[in-house]
This record gives C-alpha cells, sequence and structure tokens, in this order.
C-alpha cells in the first residue's frame, strides 16, 4: 500500500492497484504455493498423505462488527480467528487463507490495510500464507468472507460426533469473558467506544476484540487421539454442547463449580449483580475448545496441558441421551441446561450478541 495510504482514497488507487498493494505487503508465499495472488486461481501442491480442511466465514457490517466499537485491525484478527478456531477445532493446521471483500463507499485503502494487517496476525506463528481473495465495491456496508484451508492426517479429524456416555467434558481457558468484554465496549447499544476503567475491563474487552485460536491444544487432541469429540466455542457453551451432544447422541451433566472463569469475570459480574456461571454458560466467541475425553485418558491429557500452553478444566461428563442436558448446582438435582447462543434469523433476543468485535 503506497505511503499516502491514509489520504489515498480507493477510486483513485483503484481495484488492481489495491490488490497488488495487498499483494505486495500480505502475500508473500512460501515453497507449497506454486501460485500465489495475481492470476485466475491459486496453484498449492498439497501435502502429501494428508487430509483437506476447508472452512469459510461471512462477517456482515452491523451483524457480526461495527466499525465503531472496533478498530479494522481488530476486526480482521477476530474474523481470522474464528476461521482457525474452526480449524484448531478439528484438530488440523492451518494453512491457506483467502479473503474477499465488498467495501462500501466509506472505506479508505487504510481501513483495508489495516484490516489486513488483523487479518494476518493469528495465522502468523502457524505459517498461514494469504494466497487469493476477491474486492467488489459494497453500496451499504462492508461484506468480509474468508476461507481458511487446513490440513490433517486422514481419519484424525475430531467431529462434534463422537462423543461417548462416560467421557469426560472439558474446556480450555476460561469461559464468558467475551461477552462481558463486548458488553463493557458498548454499554448503551452501537454506537462510539467507551474509555475503558480498570484492569479487569481492559482484560475482559482483549479477550473479546483479540481471543487466543487453541491450534496448538486441538492439533495435541486429534494426533494424540485423546479426544473423541470437540468443536469450538463461537456460540456460547450451552449452545454449542448441544451440538456435540445432538450429533453424538448424548446428554451430558455440566458442574456449575468447575466453570473456569476468570478473576476479571468474577469482578465484572459481582459489580453488575450477574450470576457469572450464567455468563460462562451463554456467553458467546470465546473461541476456546469445548472437548471430551475417555477416563482412561485422563493421565495422558493432564500430561500434554502443558505444551498445548493453556489451562484445561473438566467441566462434566457426559450422560445419555435421555438424562438429557443438565447444570448440577451442587443445591439438589441437576437442572435442565437451556441451549441459548445466538441464531441467524431470529428475533428473540438472546444473551449473547454479535455486533462488537467480529466473529
Ligand atoms: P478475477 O477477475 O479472476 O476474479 P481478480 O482481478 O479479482 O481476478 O483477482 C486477481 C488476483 O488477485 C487473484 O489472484 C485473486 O485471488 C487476488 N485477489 C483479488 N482480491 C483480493 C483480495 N481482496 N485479497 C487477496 N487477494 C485478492
Ligand atoms: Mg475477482
Amino acid at each position: 500500500m503506497p505511503a499516502r495510504s491514509a489520504r489515498t482514497s480507493l477510486a483513485r488507487l483503484g481495484e488492481f492497484r489495491l490488490i497488488r498493494a495487498l499483494s505486495r505487503r500480505f502475500g508473500q508465499a512460501g515453497p507449497g504455493v506454486l501460485q500465489g495472488i495475481g492470476d485466475d486461481a491459486a496453484v498449492i501442491r498439497p501435502s502429501h498423505g494428508t487430509a483437506l480442511l476447508l472452512t469459510t466465514d461471512l462477517l456482515v457490517e452491523g451483524i457480526h462488527f461495527d466499525p465503531g466499537l472496533a478498530s479494522f485491525e481488530e476486526i480482521g484478527y477476530k474474523a481470522a480467528v474464528a476461521n482457525l478456531s474452526d480449524i484448531a477445532a478439528m484438530g488440523g493446521t492451518p494453512q491457506y487463507l483467502l479473503v474477499a471483500l465488498a467495501v462500501p463507499p466509506s472505506g479508505t485503502p487504510a481501513d483495508i490495510q489495516g484490516l489486513y494487517r488483523g487479518l494476518m496476525q493469528p495465522g502468523r506463528a502457524h505459517r498461514v500464507q494469504l494466497v487469493g481473495g476477491d474486492t467488489s465495491a459494497s453500496r451499504a456496508g462492508w461484506f468480509i468472507s474468508i476461507t481458511l484451508t487446513g490440513s490433517i492426517q486422514p481419519g484424525l479429524a475430531l467431529t462434534r460426533a463422537g462423543a461417548r456416555v462416560g467421557d469426560l467434558v472439558y474446556v480450555t481457558g476460561t469461559l464468558g469473558d467475551s461477552l462481558a468484554g463486548l458488553c463493557l465496549l458498548k454499554p448503551h447499544g452501537p454506537g462510539r467506544r467507551r474509555p475503558v476503567r480498570g484492569s479487569g475491563a481492559a482484560y475482559l474487552i482483549h479477550r473479546h476484540l483479540r481471543p487466543i485460536p487453541r491450534i496448538k491444544a486441538g492439533r495435541l487432541l486429534a494426533t494424540r487421539r485423546l479426544a473423541t469429540a470437540a468443536i469450538d466455542l463461537s456460540d456460547g457453551l450451552s449452545g454449542d454442547l448441544t451440538h456435540i451432544c445432538e450429533r453424538s447422541g448424548v446428554g451430558a451433566e455440566i458442574e456449575a463449580a468447575a466453570l473456569p472463569i476468570s478473576s476479571a469475570l468474577r469482578a465484572y459480574a459481582t459489580a453488575h449483580r450477574i450470576d457469572p456461571v450464567e455468563l460462562a454458560l451463554t456467553g458467546g466467541e470465546d473461541y476456546e475448545l469445548l472437548f471430551t475425553v475417555p477416563p482412561r485418558k485422563e493421565q495422558a491429557l493432564r500430561q500434554l496441558s502443558q505444551r498445548m500452553a493453556c489451562r484445561l478444566s473438566c467441566i462434566g461428563r457426559i450422560r445419555s441421551r435421555a438424562f438429557g442436558l443438565r447444570l448440577n448446582r451442587g443445591n439438589g438435582s441437576p437442572e435442565r441446561l437451556v441451549p441459548s447462543g445466538y441464531q441467524h434469523f431470529q428475533h428473540r433476543r438472546l444473551r449473547s450478541t454479535k455486533a462488537g468485535g467480529a466473529r
């Protein structure tokens, strides 16, 4: 991108010069890429003996993100994480990225440059390479479509369908931080970002804008054959656990006291008189992994936790389908756990909301 980009309009730069600039700055590709950005399609040498993972995500301004609340770099970063996290949840290694953009009249080359800076950040450690995309004008708002490929040894992919009765239910990291961070960013609906007060608030906002894709953890769970099922937490624990239970034909019992809750979230919940367990169950966009492990593999899992570079918590157990999905609060019989989370096309307002960073 030219140095004067902040003041250069897209109209003056033009589509082709924009793509050339993006390619120069972000499209440097390694040995597996026979043809990167610049031709009608990218040409990739497939890695021998691996299966291909493919995932795509569409982000729409006003639905998934609000440029008033997050910078373009933050929006790009989180958009990449949403895809990296999908590959992590399958147990794979992320590889190639394609980015399709529709840019509204208000969009500038600097916005796009910021977006790509953010997009390339979380995949850098895993050598993710940008190999193509598409660019269009938009009459109403930004549209950002991301496609990410990954690789995995055939037969090792972690699906949502393998959980068995008796398996332990685990999560990485802490839960609910992202939702609290979003609420701190937009206390009174869409608009300008509020100044942040306190280190706890800054931590929660950081967790919302810069979640960590659990690539290492996912890969170890798959290659060591530790997990029977896995999903990434994009919609919230109760909703995403429901996906595992439905696909696996099982139920689950979750222990409220075992849910990993950060001290910042606890403080936030106390200040706002909310039950932190509620935030942990319903908050979306944490991008932690939820997975199931047979008890005989628990020891092996514990031994690997350091290499996974994240906290691991056992939060419950897989039960029969007839048992259903229940939450044990330790004060009587376990109560039914109602799946909640964001669903497009549903006007019913749910606790978790999207437009904040991106997802
Ligand atoms: P076509 O007309 O065949 O779609 P384009 O002119 O749109 O070709 O794209 C030319 C090259 O630039 C292709 O290699 C394409 O993958 C790449 N490209 C286009 N837009 C983007 C973008 N937003 N980000 C990354 N690569 C892009
Ligand atoms: Mg095109």
